[in-house]
This record gives structure tokens, C-alpha cells and sequence, in this order.
């Protein structure tokens, strides 16, 4: 299996020694999310692109192959995941105006590693029946006790809330964070368990009335083929949090990528990341995922302003990913 994996990986390199035009991509978003945007990136340039695609493992795979990977692009979701190959010394540092023009630097690595693509907003769902969306406006209101009982959540360890939970020591210091997670516990109405489609399930069918999303769930669920999935949607309002004045905005999170250390592709690899920060993928980010566009002059899709759109808190995004570790420790201590 290893020789196998050796000889794929030379065939690799040759290829790209004989057709320089091609791009390999290390990708941990499906390949049903990447290929349209790899589609018009290859009819826009004449760049061709392999993917290799895993929701896991890549970052160990790459390690692995050094200086013989035949990676060129990694792309990925979530800060914590990306800024992983960061650490581990991965990623190439590069310069370009396009992306430093198009990104703007809260969502970007301070040294030129890694780009955020896309957002998403970690918002409140909450039954239409059962809660008035007038009690809840920030998502410290989930430590309140009147909502006792009434919370769903997936485990507090899944990246997604580990980092609104370093959002959360970020803007209150470790102390009070460390309230709020207690408390938030303390309110919930069954074991932390499943993922976001199934937190808006447990709401329609009455086993909590509250619970905590990553916004494009909302959007799959309300235009799946599936037509209960599309009552799970219909039963539920959503909140964006934090959004009054005096207020941080709304948690986001990122898609993003960044270039291999030791692709043999730089150039292309560029001008693959500055193509997916321009207008026509930044669109196809709305349109496919209901994800907003990371590049400030991009408006969201139509679907995504008829939600509304969340003012979101500028904390540089890295700082979800260097407090993660606190944030777990936290997250560990209250059993969430
Ligand atoms: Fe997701």
C-alpha cells in the first residue's frame, strides 16, 4: 500500500514536470462544493486541477510526503483546521495584491499562509411556536435561566463551537466564559449530541426550542429535496447575534486555503486562490452553499439578504484558532 501510495505520488510530480498547466488540490470540502468553482476556474485560465479529496488525514499526508508532496493548494473549512498546516509549517508565505486587495486582514494570516474564502455565521435558531424572538439577542442570552431545559447543542467540542467558545473568551476573558459555557450546559435539554441539521429537527419536533447553527444549514434545510427537511426549516426563526450597536456582531467562521510549501506550482496555485476571492466564485460561495462572500466589495446572494445579513465581529480570526485550546479545556470542564 505504501509503495502503491509512492508511485502515485512520483506519477504525480512527473506530470507536473510534463504539463506544468495543472494544479493537485488537497481538499477537505466535497468535491460537490469545489468542482464548480474548479470548472470555472479551468475554463477562465486553461489550469487544470486534481483534487484529492478527505475529511480527514490531509494535513498528516502532507507532512508525510515532504518534499515530494504533489500538493499545490489546500483548501478547507474552519480557522481551527486551516490555521493546523500553519503550525506545522505546511504553508507557503505569498504575496498578492489581488488577495490582499480582496481579503480583508481580519480574515487572512498575518504572514501570507492562508486566506478565508467564504463566511458563515454561527447564528440562533428558535421555534417559531414556542420562543419570542424578542427575549434573545446576543448569544450570551443562552445563559439565562429561563432557558432552562429548552437547549439543544451538538458537543461542544465540534470545531464549530469551540470556536464560538473562543469567540466568547475573546470578548470576556476566560472566567467569564467559563459562566456562560456552565450555564449554557445547565439549560440544555438533552445530552449534547448530533450535528446542526439535527439541533433543528430536535426544535420542530418539540425535544428543545433553541439551539445554535452554522447559517447554510438553514439554507439546505429550506431547499432540500427532502420535503420534512424542509419543515424542520419552516418551523424555526433565526437570530443573528450580537447585532446591537453598542455589540460585537455575529461569531463567523471561514472556508479558506492557502498554498503547499513545497508545490512546484506557486504561480498557479496564486492565481487559483485570487481567482476563488474574485467576484464570480465569491457569487458562486451564496449560490451554491449559502455562504457569504469573504471579498468586502461582494454582496451576499439575494437568498442570503432576504435572511438579513449579520454584522459580524472583526476579531482577527486567528484568534479563534490560537485560543482554541483554552476554549476546549473550558468546553471539557462543564461537559458540554
Ligand atoms: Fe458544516
Amino acid at each position: 500500500m505504501k509503495n502503491l501510495f509512492f508511485i502515485f505520488t512520483l506519477i504525480m510530480i512527473n506530470f507536473n514536470q510534463l504539463f506544468a498547466q495543472e494544479l493537485n488540490i488537497y481538499s477537505h470540502r466535497q468535491p460537490f462544493l469545489i468542482n464548480p468553482f474548479l470548472e470555472a476556474f479551468t475554463s477562465e485560465t486553461g489550469i487544470k486541477t486534481n483534487v484529492v479529496y478527505s475529511t480527514k488525514g490531509l494535513a498528516q499526508r502532507l507532512q508525510a510526503e515532504g518534499e515530494n508532496s504533489p500538493a499545490d493548494v489546500i483548501l478547507t473549512v474552519d480557522i481551527g483546521r486551516l490555521y493546523i498546516y500553519e503550525d506545522n509549517n505546511l504553508l507557503s508565505a505569498i504575496k498578492s495584491e489581488i488577495l490582499n486587495k480582496n481579503i480583508p486582514s481580519h480574515l487572512r494570516s498575518p504572514k501570507g499562509k492562508w486566506y478565508g474564502l467564504s463566511k458563515r455565521a454561527r447564528v440562533i435558531v428558535t421555534s417559531k411556536e414556542r420562543v419570542d424572538i424578542n427575549k434573545i439577542k446576543n448569544i450570551e442570552d443562552l445563559a439565562n435561566p429561563e432557558w432552562k431545559g429548552r437547549i439543544c447543542s451538538r458537543p461542544g467540542s465540534h470545531v464549530y463551537n469551540r470556536a464560538l467558545m473562543s469567540s466568547i473568551i475573546a470578548a470576556h476573558g476566560i472566567e467569564s466564559a467559563e459562566k456562560w459555557a456552565k450555564s449554557l450546559v445547565n439549560n440544555l435539554a438533552r445530552r449534547p449530541q448530533g450535528n446542526d441539521r439535527a439541533q433543528v429537527k430536535a426544535i420542530f419536533e418539540g425535544q428543545c426550542d433553541i439551539s445554535i447553527i452554522n447559517n447554510y444549514y438553514f439554507g439546505k434545510l429550506k431547499f432540500s429535496e427532502d420535503p420534512i427537511q424542509r419543515e424542520w426549516a419552516e418551523s424555526v426563526n433565526l437570530i443573528f447575534p450580537n447585532q446591537g450597536e453598542n455589540e460585537r456582531g455575529a461569531h463567523v467562521n471561514i472556508s479558506g486555503g492557502g498554498v503547499a510549501k513545497h508545490s512546484q506550482n506557486k504561480e498557479y496555485a496564486i492565481k487559483l486562490l485570487e481567482f476563488l476571492s474574485g467576484q464570480k466564485a465569491q457569487n458562486l460561495y451564496g449560490e451554491i452553499n449559502f455562504e457569504y462572500p469573504a471579498n468586502i466589495n461582494i454582496e451576499p446572494s439575494d437568498e442570503l439578504k432576504s435572511w438579513g445579513v449579520p454584522r459580524e465581529d472583526k476579531l482577527p480570526i486567528i484568534r479563534i484558532a490560537t485560543l482554541a485550546p483554552e476554549a476546549q479545556k473550558i468546553i471539557d470542564r462543564v461537559g458540554w
